[in-house]
């Protein structure tokens, strides 16, 4: 099934306000097999409001419309939807009730421009918005359902997980929608496809595989839509086989953030951390400190830009720079040295690059970065080739230090949901 969205407000469009509940239907809505297939975002003029309904109808029967509902003038949802509808306004009893309650509640005087409020277009139903003051409303005419609801995310959100997606759910014949996803670090989305050819060509037709590229990282999403009737349990099955096709590239397992994954392992496993960054400005360190409960393993971090920093706080030789340079793997390698000592724990990864725009030269272009990473026992360089601007160079180098650590540990995929 399809459906389709329509964003209302002059700030979404004059990029105020980035939309982000269309992204946020587009998950909910895709998680019980229903599909956006088109999203407009309007101003808040009748005119057009009324244009994208007309124009939404004529192609789908499901459309869930968001913003314009507040008291404010330039709010004009309410009245521009009993036009659509041709019916005038009702007073919602229920409505009216928990807007007097929240008042009285919250010691504040209730105004007339509050109390219109409970007033909503006579043919919708409204559905009880527990945590904001505008109701959110369902039309149900001719088989098509309008789904309107408030601006504000948090209310967009309790409003559509507790009373829009039961609803749905009951109101249409869905199908059963369940994905597994993996995430891969430092391997192009070409070269995995083209090692997952064969895999892709051998899925059933209710089975899909989707490819989610960001900076040197991509999820594979399998995704298995069933009909309402039947459940089967091929995904598993497929996505074994999956994880067995491009074993090594696997870094783990579930939609997850993978420093969220790494941090979680080190914190199971009692494997204390530091880092030492140089082209990385502590985006490493920021990454792994996401998970709480992270400074059971982690004392903290140095960011040493400056080569009198390397020098200083992790005694880089003198030599090592003259010689080599800043961005080198004698550098890299010192500098894990020197964090590992300094922070006295049991793995350390040190980063040194260019990071551009500036500062590149034939032989040490930009792109060009170091990761070290050092434990008791043994260090580990790689020198790494990354593309991109300035921030897509750290957010690359941030990966490719998490896809290092995970060679130096062996750390399997699964381990850590
Ligand atoms: P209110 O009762 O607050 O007036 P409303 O239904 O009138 O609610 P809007 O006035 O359109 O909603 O927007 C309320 C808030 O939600 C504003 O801060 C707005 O920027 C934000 N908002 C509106 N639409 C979106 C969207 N599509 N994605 C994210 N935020 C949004
Ligand atoms: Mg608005």
């Amino acid at each position: 099934m399809e459906a389709e969205i329509i964003t209302i407000g002059d700030e979404l469009l004059i990029g105020q306000t980035i939309d982000t509940n269309s992204a946020y239907f587009g998950q909910q809505l895709g998680a019980i097999g229903i599909s956006i297939s088109r999203k407009t975002a309007v101003s808040d003029k009748e005119a057009a409001i009324l244009g994208a309904l007309t124009e939404a109808f004529s192609r789908v029967e499901l459309v869930i419309m968001t913003g314009g509902l507040g008291p404010t003038k330039d709010d004009i949802t309410k009245k521009t939807l009993c036009q659509y509808y041709g019916c005038g306004y009702r007073r919602d009893e229920d409505v009216l009730n928990h807007l007097e309650g929240l008042f009285a509640s919250r010691g504040r005087l209730m105004l007339e421009t509050n109390r219109v409020q409970a007033d909503v277009p006579a043919l919708c139903e409204t559905l009880h918005n527990a945590v904001g003051t505008a109701p959110g409303m369902w039309f149900d005419t001719n088989g098509k359902v309008l789904v309107s609801l408030p601006g504000v995310p948090g209310e967009v959100y309790h409003l559509t997980e507790e009373r829009v997606v039961p609803r749905l759910k009951s109101k249409f014949p869905l199908p059963t929608v369940e994905h597994r996803t993996l995430v891969t670090l430092q391997k192009a989305e070409s070269l995995l496809s083209r090692q997952l050819e064969s895999f892709e060509a051998s899925l059933p037709a209710h089975l899909s595989l989707a490819y989610l590229p960001s900076f040197n990282q991509v999820k594979l999403r399998l995704s298995q839509v069933s009909p309402s009737s039947a459940s089967t349990k091929d995904i598993d099955t497929y996505f074994q086989q999956l994880q067995e096709v491009i074993q090594e590239d696997v870094f783990c397992l579930g939609d997850i953030d993978p420093a969220l994954f790494l941090s979680n392992y080190l914190i199971k496993n009692n494997i204390t951390f530091t880092t030492a960054e140089s082209c990385t400005g502590g985006w490493v360190a920021h990454r792994l400190m996401q998970a709480p409960g992270i400074s059971a393993v982690y004392p903290g971090s140095l960011v040493a830009y400056a080569n009198e920093v390397k020098q200083t706080e992790l005694g880089i030789d003198d030599r090592v720079l003259a010689e080599f340079g800043a961005v080198s793997e004698p550098c890299a390698l010192a500098m894990a040295e020197g964090a590992l000592k300094k922070f006295q724990v049991d793995l350390a990864i040190a980063t040194t690059g260019i990071a551009g725009p500036g500062g590149g030269t034939k032989e040490k272009p930009v792109g060009l970065v170091y990761i070290a990473v050092a434990t008791k026992h043994e260090q580990f360089c790689k020198p790494f080739r990354l593309f991109g601007h300035r921030e897509q160079i750290i957010q690359r180098s941030s990966n490719a230090a998490l896809w290092m650590v995970k060679q130096v540990l062996k750390m399997p995929p699964d381990s850590v949901v």
